[in-house]
């Protein structure tokens, strides 16, 4: 089989996801603010964690001027737990660029929208797309699979002459009359029917025209490169109480920035759990007495992993590092989701 014929790929992959369609929130919309949220949350979520985040996002912030108007940590607060917090601040960020260099108003075309901080190519495609209806593709990792399985593009999707491929289809693809929808319904069959292991390739749309399939290879594209396997940073923390409060250090930088956690964080080689949070704690000027143990501490995030323990302690000392923060302030603080758990647990 050669290459799928493109007027057939589109009528049937658009009359497809006109009828079956999930019908989702940001689908009912026409507002580029809306629709900007939902793309920087689902790029790196799957729709049903992140849609209670856009449902809360948009009513806690319904348009740009209020996104933009927000301090830093209520927007960090609305999306705790999100990961990637890197996207909030920078989606904080393009509403204060759209509200002090455009008016308030979202641009209309790719370029100055790829000028905005966080938005990448994709981002500026569908919003373009779906808010606009401009002529630009929007790929995401679902519509690279799809793509390359159509096509039947071998090797390593994030670079080389198999990126280049990608951008090239996905570009000449886009619909002039329905662009926007034509980008949905690549997403969406990536996302329900052309999946990652096991595509459901007998009740697909397109199969008539996939490469991938006609040649049986669909398991197999894309191969991808092999992920490195993500190292383990030993950590400890501390919940460290003085009468009803807990001390909490605001995060300066690196992926929670803006964010307040325990105090601690990594333990050197050869020292023990129990003394890298004493050191931690003298270096923010505050004494522990008798440590509990609370619990271990896994959590994987996109680049590392921390592996550890937890204590729980009675505590004095001022700090400017550190602040000693109310139950009351800690329910509208954002906190590290690991951290709200530890604290949580002996809240109860
Ligand atoms: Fe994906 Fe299979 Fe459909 Fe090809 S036929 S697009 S591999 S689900």
């Amino acid at each position: 089989m050669g290459e799928p014929d493109e007027d057939a790929l589109r009528r049937q992959l658009l009359s497809w996801y006109r009828a079956r369609r999930r019908d989702l929130p940001f689908r009912r919309t026409r507002d580029p603010y809306a629709i900007l949220v939902a793309e920087v949350i689902l790029q790196r979520t799957r729709v049903a964690v992140g849609l209670p985040y856009y449902e809360r996002f948009l009513s806690a912030f319904p348009t740009v001027q209020d996104l933009a108007a927000a301090p830093e940590s209520e927007v960090l607060r609305a999306w705790e737990g999100l990961g990637f917090y890197g996207r909030a601040r920078n989606l904080h960020r393009t509403a204060k660029v759209i509200v002090e260099r455009h008016g308030g108003v979202m641009p209309a075309d790719i370029e100055t929208l790829r000028a905005l901080p966080g938005v990448g190519d994709y981002t500026a495609g569908a919003v373009g797309s779906i808010a606009f209806g401009l002529r630009a593709p929007a790929v995401d990792g679902n519509a690279t699979r799809v793509l390359a399985r159509l096509y039947r593009i071998e090797g390593d999707m994030s670079r080389g002459t198999a990126r280049q491929r990608i951008r090239a289809v996905a570009a000449d693809l886009v619909p002039v009359d329905a662009p926007g929808e034509w980008n949905q319904a690549v997403m969406e069959l990536g996302a329900t029917v052309c999946l990652p292991r096991r595509p459901r390739c007998r009740g697909c749309p397109v199969a008539a025209e996939c490469g991938a399939f006609a040649a049986g290879v669909q398991d197999s594209i894309p191969s991808g490169a092999a992920r490195a396997p993500v190292p383990a940073t030993p950590v400890a923390f501390v919940v460290a109480r003085n009468r009803g409060r807990f001390l909490l250090v605001r995060r300066e930088k690196g992926l929670h920035a803006g964010m307040y956690g325990l105090p601690g964080g990594e333990v050197r080689d050869g020292e023990s759990p129990k003394a890298a949070v004493r050191r931690h704690l003298a270096a923010l000027g505050v004494r522990c007495g008798a440590m509990e143990p609370l619990g271990p501490v896994r959590h994987a995030f996109s680049h590392l992993r921390w592996e550890g323990t937890a204590f729980a302690c009675a505590a004095v000392g001022k700090s400017s590092l550190a602040e000693w923060v109310s139950r009351d302030r800690l329910s509208r603080l954002p906190v590290v989701p690991v951290h709200r758990r530890l604290l949580d647990r002996v809240r109860k």
